[in-house]
């Protein structure tokens, strides 16, 4: 399989070059050549299929020959060591959990398969590789889990000091090994342009090898089918015309549910559920995209004014309007707006979600509205305690810290602090 720049200007490339570099040289995205459809029996009887080897066959022709297949097996089975489990709440609307992984974040799965292919991919050079993200919470927590312990790759993340959760946090800083934390004195933005700076300093880049592990990496975009197909399987037999909602941000996850779609994966429509970051249902209302600058809200993961996935749909439905307004929804929610929606889910359904989850909701009842008939699915993207200050605030409950949590929250964090370009350089070349 070869990939094509979204800029269509950088040559063609494999799929573990792709992953290597993260965007093209010309800094357009990276998309596959071709979408092999799955035969309809495939559809026909999932429900006879393990997760592993669902997400086996959906993956296999994006990777192509750079893994071999037995060895793209065990990084399956190594990435989905947890459940995604389906929960029903009335006739029409299901939510699907995200959130049992090592960070308790949808985030975990695409870092953890990216981190095993990097892993691979690197095992014959003898030069390690320096994995350099910024974070603005969970990407950082997903990405130093799901690359700990991975031999032949360095992890440095930087993030805002004293912006971030105490829990995010804690799961940045505790881990050691090959995982680098660097608190920074400034906000996310200081440390996405020093991380921007660090890829376009030749004096660094020949000395070391340095990838990026954000989600236009088609390493950890694409495994993110896998939860589409998962759902359907729990609920293929009870529902037809199954809808998904995905809270979105930057385009990424929802992106990946329309690829799981032209797998063939029988799904009626798609919903984006945004917060006041509404760039994309603008755009479906006027035909007109204009970015913006982002807005703070409480459902944070998603404060993206600019969604970088978006260039990547629009490629999908091959740039037609038309195509791209029967097949997708958007819509955008207040914070208050997200506030009722927990707590009407937990008043009607004893469900406790997270802000994200929330907004998913939202979609889904507007949606509702007007096709009464439907069964939708919200995604929901984190486990409720990640947002806890939120959380507690709305409902009147306490929740119980799971043990993905609790494994961090007492241990000792450790991170370097830095304030400017030079500091990170210096910790670098160490
Ligand atoms: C990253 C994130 C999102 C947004 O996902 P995109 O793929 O960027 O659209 C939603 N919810 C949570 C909890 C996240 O961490």
């Amino acid at each position: 399989m070869k990939y094509f720049s979204l800029n269509n200007i950088a040559p063609k490339t494999t799929f573990k070059d792709a992953v290597i570099k993260g965007l093209a040289p010309d800094k357009g995205l990276y998309f596959p050549e071709h979408i092999q459809k799955l035969p309809q029996s495939f559809f026909e009887s999932i429900d006879s299929k393990s997760d592993v080897e669902i997400a086996f066959h959906a993956i296999k022709e994006f990777v192509g020959s750079d893994i071999p297949q037995e060895i793209l097996k065990s990084i399956i089975e190594d990435t989905l060591s947890f459940d995604f489990p389906v929960v029903t709440l009335d006739d029409h609307i299901s939510t699907l959990e995200l959130f049992h992984g090592p960070t308790m974040a949808f985030k975990d799965v695409g870092a953890r398969f990216m981190a095993r292919c990097l892993g691979y991919f690197n095992s014959e050079n003898k030069n390690d590789v320096t994995v350099l993200v910024a974070t603005s919470g969970d990407t950082g927590g997903a990405v130093a889990n799901g690359f700990l312990g991975v031999k032949g790759v360095n992890v440095v993340i930087l993030y805002p000091s004293g912006k971030v959760s105490d829990i995010q946090e804690k799961q940045l800083t505790t881990l050691g090994q090959n995982i680098t934390a660097l608190e920074v004195d400034g906000v996310f933005d200081d440390c996405q342009d020093m991380v921007k700076k660090a890829f376009l300093d030749t004096d660094l880049t020949s000395k070391m090898q340095l990838t990026s592990a954000n989600s236009i990496n088609v390493a950890r975009w694409l495994p993110q089918m896998f939860y589409f197909l998962f759902a359907y399987k729990q609920l293929y037999k009870t529902h037809k015309n199954i809808v998904f909602s995905i809270p979105s941000g930057n385009f990424g996850n929802i992106c990946a549910g329309i690829m799981a779609q032209q797998l063939g994966l029988p799904i009626k429509h798609f919903i984006a559920s945004n917060n006041a970051n509404n760039v994309v249902s603008e755009y479906l209302k006027t035909g007109t995209y204009k970015p913006k600058s982002s807005i703070q809200t409480i459902s944070n993961a998603m404060d993206v004014g600019n969604p970088s996935n978006f260039i990547r749909i629009q490629e999908l439905y091959g740039h037609n309007f038309e195509t791209l307004t029967s097949n997708l929804s958007a819509y955008s929610f207040s914070d208050d707006e997200t506030k009722e929606a927990m707590k009407s889910l937990y008043r009607n359904y004893n469900y406790i979600a997270d802000p994200h989850g929330a907004v998913g909701y939202l979609g889904c009842k507007t949606y509702l509205e007007n096709h009464p008939k439907a069964h939708t699915v919200f995604l929901e993207t984190a486990h409720p305690t990640k947002f806890l200050d939120v959380v507690e605030e709305v409902i009147p409950t306490q929740i119980p810290l799971p043990k993905q949590i609790l494994e961090v929250i007492d241990k000792p964090k450790v991170s370097i602090k830095i304030s400017n370009y030079n500091d990170l350089k210096s910790v670098l070349l160490k």
